[in-house]
């Protein structure tokens, strides 16, 4: 770490105290030299110290990187050239190697473990695979691992892709329910005009809503040689802000890009979330209709209204046809609503598991499973 410099200090960013769960994306501009289309080695590790000092602090991260198809291209030889899709994602295959390798052995050496997590834009519509996704990531986090994400560029195609990882970086931070979500980028923030063209474009310190003149602005301005251009870092701020997370883009190309963030020597936009991320949840979960009910007995309500997950054991039967990840709503003995959740498990599982205690879950499918029926974090009560 640079001297006089920390992380401890918040000083230019109090906000950074109150965060628990922070996604920091990397755009591949400030990760890959676009000469040379190497991987800066002396920025990665600058950064990978900021993120050993943050986790030093209490702070889980998760890295959602770009990158893969500069590094492959240059691995394969294919710089000179526009590529064809299916020799992007023969890039994206090859380079996704060297990027999760070079992730790992700079967090190993500072003690820390990593994760690669691909996703396509397909695996958060899907309500199951976004569960699995959750549960994963939770567990990696408890772990003290450090996630690096990145696109499946290998199987997505459009109709399933984001495309871009700005998008892909806030749908993260909802799913993993972060505080902030930190775009790392080689431009500071939103200006009014392009800063490129008028070195004297107003910079905004802080958006409250996406407003139509906002998106035309950001229209006419570029920012790294990825895929997202403010258009992109736009939507996934309103992503962010809808989902109830903090989002802040800054300049992330010179070493040490978190400490400069914090201590005021780059600028910043900060865009504030639009609620409570709790309340934001509750509202979205009260919002998806129902496929079924499960009748609860009143050791489970009792249990329920103490904060804690509806088990199996406390379920005498249910109804309705619904697939894990559907939601449910939860009726006592005499048909009294007592609340709605996401189910984790389908019908045709709860039927067989019903009134089981959690050891014997196992028996019964015929495979393991999670223990919550529905876990607290997925269910709201009337
Ligand atoms: N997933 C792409 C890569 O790793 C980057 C997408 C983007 O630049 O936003 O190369």
């Amino acid at each position: 770490m640079e001297p006089n410099k920390s992380l401890n200090s918040f000083c230019n960013y109090p906000q950074l105290e109150r965060t628990t769960t922070i996604v920091l994306k990397i755009g591949t501009s400030i990760l890959i030299d676009s000469d040379t289309n190497l991987l800066k080695s002396k920025w990665l590790k600058s950064f990978v110290e900021e993120v050993a000092e943050l986790k030093k602090i209490g702070k889980n991260i998760i890295i959602v990187s770009s990158g893969a198809i500069a590094l492959g291209r240059k691995i394969l030889n294919l710089n000179s050239k526009k590529l064809e899709l299916d020799e992007i994602q023969a890039s994206a295959a090859v380079g996704q190697i060297r990027l999760a390798q070079a992730y790992e052995t700079n967090l190993n050496q500072l003690n820390l473990n990593s994760a690669q997590i691909l996703l396509t834009a397909d695996d958060s519509h899907h309500r199951r695979r976004y569960l699995n996704i959750r549960s994963t990531m939770k567990s990696l986090l408890k772990l003290g691992v450090v996630p690096i994400v990145n696109e499946n560029d290998t199987v997505a195609t459009d109709e399933i892709k984001f495309g871009d990882n700005d998008r892909l970086a806030a749908q993260v931070a909802l799913t993993s329910e972060a505080d902030l979500l930190i775009l790392l980028s080689d431009i500071d923030g939103l200006y009014e005009e392009d800063p490129h063209s008028n070195p004297n474009a107003k910079h905004f310190s802080t958006i409250q809503n996406i407003t139509p003149k906002l998106l035309k602005m950001a229209g006419s301005t570029k920012s790294d040689n990825s895929k997202g251009g403010m258009i992109t870092k736009l939507e996934a701020a309103r992503i962010s802000m809808n989902g109830g997370c903090e989002m802040i883009i800054t300049d992330g190309s010179k070493n040490y890009p978190l400490t400069n963030f914090i201590n005021g020597v780059s600028k910043h936009t900060r865009f504030v979330p639009r609620d409570d991320r709790a309340k934001l949840r509750k509202k979205w979960i009260l919002s998806i209709k129902t496929k079924g009910n499960l009748f609860v007995d009143s050791g489970a309500i009792l249990a329920l209204r103490r904060n804690k997950s509806l088990l199996p054991a406390g379920v005498i039967k249910s109804s309705g046809n619904f697939q894990r990840g559907d939601a449910v709503e939860i009726i006592s003995n005499d048909f009294e609503k007592i609340g709605q959740g996401l189910s984790g498990y389908s019908s045709i599982e709860v039927e067989k598991i019903k009134g089981c205690k959690t050891f014997e879950i196992e028996k019964k499918l015929g495979y393991p499973s999670r223990t919550a029926l529905v876990h607290k974090d997925d269910l709201v009560l009337s």
